[in-house]
């Protein structure tokens, strides 16, 4: 076997064979190969003669007469398998681990963001929407500004205030949910993926694939709470950072209060926190119950759109959200307490 010198030697490449033995590819009715070699090794953070080596291995691609052509999310989740630190994938989620730095009272301070959102259309030709406002009052903090922006009709800033909570469950019904669903993700039952738009939209087909993200995670918590008797919502979101992550998760009513069931956000916590076992756990303890400040709700449910948009030429929504520089922290905050 070739080993390059740029995958770090032949013990990242056994990493990679290994990753594409273990991948759940996308299965055959949602494979949709757009990428290029070149592409899939930008992807995946390694150089083209690799990838066609994880091909002859059995790394779904098309032979075409232009080359070989791979499927975007079995790129970014061979990237999540492989665990090299080094692929597109792992860069989103190490952004959702660096939310485990800290302590509990550090996520459950008010903070104040300022953020930018998108609504822009995949449609060249579409105007595409106007962003649909956050509702941080959901999750206990306030909209304090929202303003279209004058430069792009697609965008508008926002200036939210989030607060979170320190909450777990009192009943061994509501933990059991959450943990169902981190232990099938941590011992590989189910394999935490980035989904094309079709699966995702089909959280049941998803979720016999042994495949998921967040929202297809949220929809199964759902399902379970309901056989239990239990009453549940999903809600979807962002994880606030430098830029956004679209986040879904499950709320479950117990007590007289509704319990928010993040097992996704502790999988992947517990899969980026280096060598930090105790902290990792706290923080996977936080997500049992509790609301983290870096979490913006919208209204809705988990599998509904950020923005409503019936595209002429159809195309669909790219929402996004991101953190600008901001003199939040100048802001009067304490004035806003209380609200
Ligand atoms: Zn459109």
């Amino acid at each position: 076997m070739r080993v390059s010198g740029q995958e770090g030697g032949a013990a990242g490449v056994w990493q990679w064979l290994v990753a594409v033995q273990r991948l759940r590819a996308v299965p055959a009715a949602y494979f949709h190969p757009t990428l290029d070699l070149a592409q899939a090794a930008r992807g995946l953070g390694c150089d083209s003669g690799l990838v066609e080596e994880l091909v002859r291995a059995g790394f779904p691609a098309d032979e075409t007469p232009e080359g070989l052509r791979f499927d975007y999310y079995d790129v970014m989740n061979l990237g999540l398998a492989a665990g090299l630190g080094r692929s597109l994938a792992e860069q989103y989620e190490q952004r959702c681990a660096t939310m485990a730095t800290g302590t509990p009272e550090d996520w459950s301070a008010q903070r104040s963001w300022r953020v930018r959102l998108g609504a822009p259309c995949t449609a060249p030709d579409c105007g595409g929407a106007i962003p649909a406002p956050p509702a941080p009052e959901l999750l206990g903090g306030r909209l304090v500004e929202y303003q279209r922006s004058e430069r792009n009709p697609n965008d508008a800033i926002a200036v939210v205030l989030t607060r979170g909570r320190q909450e777990q469950p009192r009943t061994d019904l509501v933990r059991r949910i959450h943990d169902e669903l981190l232990t099938g993700l941590t011992t590989g039952r189910y394999q935490y993926s980035w989904l094309p738009d079709t699966l995702r939209l089909d959280p049941e087909a998803a979720a016999a694939h042994g495949m998921l993200d967040s929202g297809v995670a949220a929809w199964l918590m759902r399902r379970w709470a309901l056989e239990a008797g239990l009453e549940v919502r999903t809600r979807k979101g962002y994880l606030l950072g430098l830029v956004g992550v679209e986040h879904a998760w499950a709320e479950v009513r117990e007590q007289g209060r509704w319990l928010v069931l993040d097992p996704v956000l502790a999988f992947h916590a517990l899969r980026r926190t280096p060598g930090g076992t105790d902290a990792a756990a706290a923080f996977a303890a936080f997500c049992q119950g509790s609301v983290h400040n870096h979490l913006l709700a919208w209204p809705g449910a988990a599998n509904e759109p950020f923005t409503e948009h019936q595209c002429a030429a159809g195309g669909h929504i790219a929402y996004r959200c991101g953190r600008l520089p901001s003199a939040t922290l100048a802001r009067p905050v304490a004035s806003m307490a209380g609200v």
